[in-house]
């Protein structure tokens, strides 16, 4: 077989007994390369490295920590072309979205350089007279990272990059579909001058190598990115270990959009929240919750818009919306669009799968009217280009209609009405509420996270991270 790229164990690249193809979405025939893929024994062996490190790890001192985290910032960031030109030709984001994701990834590890030098604990006088008390924030232990493949390398960089910050050792098990991503990162830190054991990469299907680390003692943190289905089996194992674990999970996320609103910057909200990135995003907007005054002005002006967009290659200039990631996602984006259809929904545009030059996963963005909040259109994550419109009276049912979900990660609104704004972001049941902005997008420096059954546990990202990538201790002292 031709070059197999491998794990990296205890400082060691190990190319395993098997290896998997990846293989381009929006070309069938483009084989990006062979990973190998992880043993329950790697996994093992990995974990066994990443606790064997960790002792000096926690000693290694913040120079050390900020340095490797500038150096693959700096990396990353020089690299943006060829590492973003991987993340769209195995994802099918959009090249530009690629990039950008990878621009993302080096503003990550640059914001955790900083936060390094920035460690504080505090020290405060004690109830007891002659008595100090210190509080300091401590590594938590090997941090388990187990990651989706709609953003492969901003995640995992939101992961990472605070671990090593708070001087943690990382086993890093990213999704099958994306394992390029994860080895130009993990490839970047290990030459930065990650400690042997530190950063370790193991490959393969989640059942088998995922399912390895959640059953290992020695892992006494998990980060996990992914479904609601193995978000709980992620909760399970942890809590059978008394481990630490940070669950980000799927979203329904509704934009309202009121009869005061700018019909541009609603459409554009819409438009670019349901269907950039191929929809594959948690924030996506698939419930389109609009007033009736607005209604059908709003679906005139979305519905041309979907027709212009260009479909197609993630490599060409020109495409807007890249591929679907898979033949098995493509197929369940497809069903839901049947699932709506038997609903009742009115399909206004798009949901079928379209043929190009080359052979991958494309598919019209489609737009639903006239459904109702409880079709499984509108309760179930589809995670593809599928949004559907709910039409409502007013600000209160909008409101109501959008809070009526399991889920809770982000939620828009369009208005101009700063009552009503005001009122959205007090009463939005999300970890994340944008007013005139689409609900995915977000900040690096700040919280990420969502609400109900969208997320659990510590929020990521910004100085947040903290709370989960550290253990706080309360030191007494009698002078
Ligand atoms: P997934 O749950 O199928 O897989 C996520 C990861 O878990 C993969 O690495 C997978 O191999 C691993 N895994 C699977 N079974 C496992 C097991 N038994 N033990 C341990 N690990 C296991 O999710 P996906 O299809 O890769 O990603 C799509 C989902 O991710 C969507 O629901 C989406 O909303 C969600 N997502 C959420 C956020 C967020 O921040 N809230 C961001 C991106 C994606």
């Amino acid at each position: 077989m031709a070059d197999v790229k491998p794990n990296l164990i205890g400082g060691q690249w190990q190319a395993g007994e098997h290896a998997s193809a990846n293989i381009n979405p929006s070309d069938t025939d483009d084989v990006i390369g062979h990973y190998a893929t992880a043993t329950t024994d790697d996994v093992e062996a990995a974990i066994a490295a990443a606790s064997a490190a960790a002792h000096d790890w926690a000693r290694s001192g913040i120079q050390v920590r900020h340095d490797i985290l500038r150096t693959a910032s700096d990396e990353i960031m020089a690299r943006r072309e060829d590492i973003g030109r991987l993340l769209s030709r195995e994802e099918g984001k959009t090249l530009a979205e690629g990039i950008g994701e990878t621009v993302r990834a080096a503003q990550i590890f640059n914001f955790f350089a900083g936060e390094t030098l920035r460690l504080a604990g505090e020290k405060l006088p004690s109830v007891r007279a002659g008595v100090d008390v210190e509080i300091t924030r401590e590594p938590v232990g090997v941090v388990g990272i187990i990651t989706p493949w709609n953003f492969p390398v901003a995640i995992p960089a939101w992961k990472i990059a605070p671990a090593i910050c708070y001087a943690n050792p990382v086993v890093f098990k990213p999704a099958e579909l994306v394992p390029g991503c994860a080895w130009a990162i993990v490839d970047i830190l290990h030459r930065a001058g990650m400690p042997a054991g530190t950063i370790n990469l193991v490959n393969g299907p989640g059942s088998v190598v995922g399912q390895a680390m959640l059953d290992d003692a020695r892992v006494k943190a998990v980060t996990f990115t992914g479904s609601q289905a193995t978000g709980e089996r992620v909760a399970q194992a942890s809590v059978r270990h008394m481990r630490k674990f940070q669950l980000e999970m799927g979203g329904k996320n509704p934009l309202v959009v009121l009869d005061d609103a700018d019909l541009d910057v609603a459409v554009d909200c819409a438009v670019q929240g349901a269907f950039f990135s191929t929809g594959q995003r948690c924030t996506a907007s698939s419930r389109l919750v609009v007033t009736e005054g607005i209604h059908s002005r709003f679906v005139e002006a979305c519905v041309s818009k979907i027709r212009e967009l260009n479909v197609g290659d993630a490599l060409d200039s020109r495409t807007q919306i890249g591929p679907v990631v898979d033949e098995v996602q493509l197929q369940q984006d497809l069903d839901y669009v049947e699932i709506g259809r038997r609903e009742g929904a009115t399909l206004r545009a798009g949901g079928e799968r379209l043929a190009r030059e080359k052979n991958g996963y494309y598919m019209q963005p489609a737009l639903f009217t006239d459904t109702h909040n409880d079709m499984r259109i509108n309760t179930e994550e589809v995670f593809g280009p599928v949004a559907s419109v709910i039409r409502v009276r007013d600000y209160e049912e909008a409101l109501h209609v959008a809070n009526d979900t399991t889920f809770g990660l982000s939620s828009g609104i369009c208005t101009q009405s700063l009552k009503h704004a005001t009122h959205f972001k007090r009463n939005a049941q999300a970890g994340m509420v944008m007013v005139n902005l689409p609900t995915a997008g977000v900040d690096y420096h700040v919280p990420f996270g969502g609400a109900k059954g969208s997320s659990y546990g510590p929020r990521e990202q910004g100085r947040y991270a903290a709370e989960f990538h550290t253990t706080v201790k309360t030191a007494y002292t009698s002078a």
